[in-house]
């Protein structure tokens, strides 16, 4: 029941598992991919095998088309595969539709590769489930003391005291729709217009049974009157308004630097604070934490001589 060490590697690729030979969330096209899920920084095109949920393919293939890859080989939540002599199972992890966590079984110790994760409730896609391992292999992307989300339920009521038209300018997989929803359950009087780059995904969600509520395609007319319009757009169109009057700017982001302005903020995290991440290894009772994308050095601090902590990157 030895931790292999070496379990996992990172090369030019991305990250290794020599003993299955696949990579989990590849950086480059390669022949074997688990594919955590459909953020563009996580699922690239043209691997030759991948392994996914069914909801990731369906994104990659809206945004990749052909390319997406050569073989799907679908697997739902907690249904166990083998990828040579490794055992793999898919474990919710309440980041987006579909979002994987990765557990992998070999010679009698078990990784969990968490890809990006969240515990904040979110009625547009499955909740986080949790296992035990002997190794948690944890994104940190928001791994420092410093960081702590908010509500968001608070977050989105501060749409209820602006009365003008808003431009909600956010990333257009998964956070976008659940805006929508949020919108809907929080500030139901607002009437919501969609991007026509963002409608696609809304209707995959509503397809795989998650209803986000009303929303409709954004036209140019609608917007001159104000009527407590909401108008989500992706980063790049977000951007090219930056000068435009009578609406107010917001951007939905557990970023700092992403927020219009000091005052004009809505921090609407997809990923894993520093309590969630400490709840995390709570939950999944590690003998060992080893950390990815992100500063994994607080961590380490922290945990000091309880939890051996390794930082991947
Ligand atoms: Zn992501
Ligand atoms: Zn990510």
């Amino acid at each position: 029941m030895n931790i292999l060490d070496d379990f996992i590697q990172i090369n030019p690729n991305g990250i290794y598992c020599k003993y299955g030979d696949f990579y989990l969330d590849p950086q480059q096209p390669v022949k074997t991919a688990v594919i955590s899920h459909a953020h563009a920084d996580h699922a690239i095109s043209g691997n030759k095998d991948v392994y996914c949920t069914q909801a990731t393919r369906e994104f990659m293939h809206l945004r990749y088309h052909r390319s997406a890859a050569q073989v799907f080989n679908i697997a739902g939540y907690n249904q166990p595969f083998m990828i040579k002599d490794v055992k793999l199972t898919f474990v919710s992890a309440g980041h987006m539709l579909g979002s994987a966590m990765v557990l992998m079984e070999y010679q009698g110790s078990s990784y969990l590769y968490t890809g990006d994760y969240k515990l904040q409730p979110d009625a547009t896609c499955e909740p986080i489930e949790w296992v035990n391992a002997d190794v948690l292999i944890t994104e940190s992307t928001f791994a420092d003391p410093n960081i702590i989300h908010p509500d968001p339920i608070e977050e989105i009521k501060k749409l209820n005291g602006i009365k003008s038209n808003i431009l909600l300018g956010a990333y257009g997989l998964g956070k976008s729709q659940r805006l929508v929803r949020m919108i809907n359950d929080h500030s139901p009087q607002k009437k919501v217009l969609i991007h026509h780059r963002i409608m696609p995904i809304n209707q995959i969600y509503e397809r795989a049974g998650f209803t986000l509520g009303k929303h409709q395609l954004y036209g140019r007319k609608l917007m001159k009157a104000q009527e407590e319009f909401v108008y989500i757009v992706p980063p790049f169109t977000f951007n090219s308004y930056i000068k435009a009057t009578g609406v107010k700017r917001l951007f939905a982001s557990g970023w700092k630097n992403l927020q219009v302005n000091r005052e004009d903020t809505l921090f609407i995290s997809d990923h894993a604070d520093w309590n969630d991440i400490l709840e995390a290894i709570k939950e999944v009772n590690p003998k060992q934490v080893w950390t990815l994308h992100g500063n994994g050095t607080h961590l380490k601090a922290y945990l000091n001589n309880k939890i051996f902590v390794k930082l991947l990157n």
